[in-house]
């Protein structure tokens, strides 16, 4: 596509990743750093620079503090911990005395002092033996940079502070990037990598933030200010609309969130097949606010409890207590149904670049989730004491992500065992019988369903981790997004073999991928005997609406007919005839 800025008209297309239709302004984020000039101020121009100086740590200071206090009320105060970083390097005295003190000896301008400053503090921290402390640099790194901004008379910080109606495009935009935005201000997002199910796309929908991945080219400077419209469910990003495409979407728009009014209203009707079938819709979330929403959207508990984004933007692990208050407040918000917590499950694309930098080749296949919780088994027993604490206080479940054996699952059992005894000498009340579920996630985990669900409570399904690893295929990769198939039939097999396992030993099985929130594989996984399916807020009214127009009988059948097919294709073309009632049964199934 030509770069020249114009005002004709672009369409660009990428990935539906959270749905939504938002019009404003495109605000293009760009992630390099200043080019810094250094000249000669001669000896008049010291005490004009250091004016200069002293005024750009002053907006710094402030725009921090208004930052914090977006955030606060929007996403708690367990995340603002990097400000906090921030305000402290701020507020060290010697990076002002410092900083004046090379314009004043080497009659220099305010930006190569501040420069010379950054250097110097770069040489100690390079000294530093600690890894952790060591990297504290980056941190001091993006406040001199935001004070250069400053400086420059530029916006502040990227992402966080926007003029309103902003949507947001960059190369990527990463979980931790998400937390901190003003979400006040910022109405969409679109970026050049990702996929439907990477944890960025998980978090825009969970925040109900419209947002289109994988668009080749949006990052481009030229774009920057652009009017924009992101259509969050077709994947179009159209920039500089002419009338007839703004009218177009404005239609799609009000089209849209009319039907999500309507459906809002259904939420709260029991979630069962007209002949009576039961089955349980939970929500997935992943920060605080989000439990009120699953209730609201007709959710009878949470399936599955995020908590590694409690672990994000921060320089050191939560402790147990504030661990436990986060926890609660979670309970509190759902109770009385059921809270299912997932230990921490970090690494691959949710960095813990504050508390853990684990370099890997190939982190996918890395020090992630259980592995690395029981590479640090005292950080480990803190999380789980603090879930078991707040199991005293009504059903909650424990969930341990991608097991792939059954000896990962006697070792994290074991610490929980320990966690358990640790309270019970501390008098601490907790649920002894507390249920102890895994996700399954990793094939091995699929061929050993018998065994393992004869030491495990629960079974859960992680179809977007279990797709990636059965498939080989990168979740985040744009350029996989078409042969990401949920409908593979390799992967069918192996929900109805992890299901058979679950039922065979006598436990529920549940699907927590995002697989379970689209309303046009209901059928399936009703018919292959589902119990439980965990979805984003916003997909449970739709889901359930289709539950209530599918009998039990209709699911088998067309369970049964899918697994005639040797291609996703195949499949997929069958739901959707089927979906529309162009086989047998009654139109509308979605
Ligand atoms: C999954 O892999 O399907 C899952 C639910 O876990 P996450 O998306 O957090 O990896
Ligand atoms: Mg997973």
């Amino acid at each position: 596509m030509d770069s020249a800025k114009s005002n004709d008209m672009r369409v660009y297309t990428g990935i539906a990743a959270s749905p939504g239709i938002v019009v404003g302004r495109l605000r293009v984020i760009d992630r390099r750093r200043l080019g810094v000039e250094e000249y000669d101020i001669g000896q008049t121009g010291v005490s004009a620079e250091i004016d200069r100086l002293r005024s750009a740590i002053a907006s710094t200071r402030d725009e921090l503090e208004l930052l914090k206090e977006h955030l606060q009320a929007s996403i708690g105060e367990e995340h603002l911990f990097f400000i906090d970083t921030h305000l402290l390097i701020l507020g060290d005295t010697r990076l002002f005395s410092e900083t004046a003190a090379n314009i004043e000896t080497g009659l220099i301008n305010a930006e190569g002092a501040l420069r010379r400053t950054l250097h110097r503090y770069r040489e100690f921290f390079a000294g530093i033996s600690d890894p952790y402390l060591r990297e504290r640099i980056s941190d001091v790194e993006t406040v001199i940079e935001k004070i250069l901004r400053n400086m420059a008379g530029e916006a502040p910080a990227p992402i966080s502070q926007e003029g309103g109606q902003t949507i947001i495009a960059a190369h990527d935009i990463s979980p931790a990037d998400i937390l901190q935005m003003d979400r006040s201000s910022i109405i969409g997002m679109v970026t050049e990598i990702g996929g439907r199910t990477s944890h960025t796309s998980i978090l825009a929908r969970a925040f109900e933030l419209p947002a289109v991945v994988g668009v080749d080219g949006i990052a481009d400077l030229l774009l920057d200010g652009s009017p924009v419209v992101l259509d969050g469910l077709s994947g179009r990003v159209v920039v500089n609309p002419d009338s007839d495409a703004f009218l177009d979407c404005l239609r799609r728009k009000q089209q849209y969130e009319y039907v999500e009014r309507e459906l809002l209203k259904t939420a709260s009707l029991p979630a069962e097949t007209p002949d009576g079938q039961r089955i349980l819709l939970k929500g997935n979330v992943e920060v605080p606010e989000e439990g009120m929403s699953i209730v609201r959207h007709g959710g009878e508990g949470i399936g599955l409890y995020r908590t590694e984004m409690l672990f994000m933007n921060r320089p050191e692990m939560p402790g147990e207590e504030e661990q436990y208050q986060a926890y609660s407040a979670m309970q509190r918000a759902v109770a009385p149904h059921p809270l299912t917590i997932r230990t921490l499950d970090a690494g691959g694309d949710k960095l813990l670049d504050g508390i853990i930098r684990v370099s890997e080749q190939n982190p996918a296949l890395g020090m992630r989730a259980i592995r690395l919780a029981l590479s640090m088994p005292d950080e480990f027993k803190k999380q789980l004491r603090a879930i078991l604490r707040v199991s005293a206080a009504g059903p909650v479940r424990i969930m341990f992500p991608m097991i792939s054996g059954l000896e990962e699952l006697r070792r994290a059992r074991a610490l929980l065992t320990e966690a358990m005894t640790e309270l019970e000498a501390a008098g601490i009340a907790f649920d002894r019988n507390i249920s102890v579920g895994i996700m399954i996630e990793v094939p091995s985990a699929v061929v050993m369903a018998d065994l393992l669900a004869r030491e495990a409570d629960f079974f859960s399904v992680g179809t977007n981790d279990l797709i990636q690893y059965s498939l080989a295929m990168d979740r985040s990769n744009e350029h996989l997004a078409d042969m990401f198939q949920p409908l593979h039939p390799a992967v069918l097999r192996s929900l109805r073999r992890v299901v058979e396992a679950a039922h065979g030993g006598g436990i529920d099985a549940c699907i927590c991928g995002e697989m379970a929130g689209d309303p046009l594989f209901l059928p399936i996984l009703l018919g292959l005997g589902f119990d439980e399916l965990s979805m984003s807020a916003s997909s449970i009214p739709r889901v359930k609406q289709v539950l209530r127009r599918c009998t039990r009988e209709r699911a088998l059948e067309i369970t049964r007919a899918c697994f005639g097919f040797a291609t996703a294709t195949e499949v997929e073309q069958f739901l959707k005839d089927a979906a529309t009632g162009q086989i047998g049964g009654e139109p509308g199934l979605t």
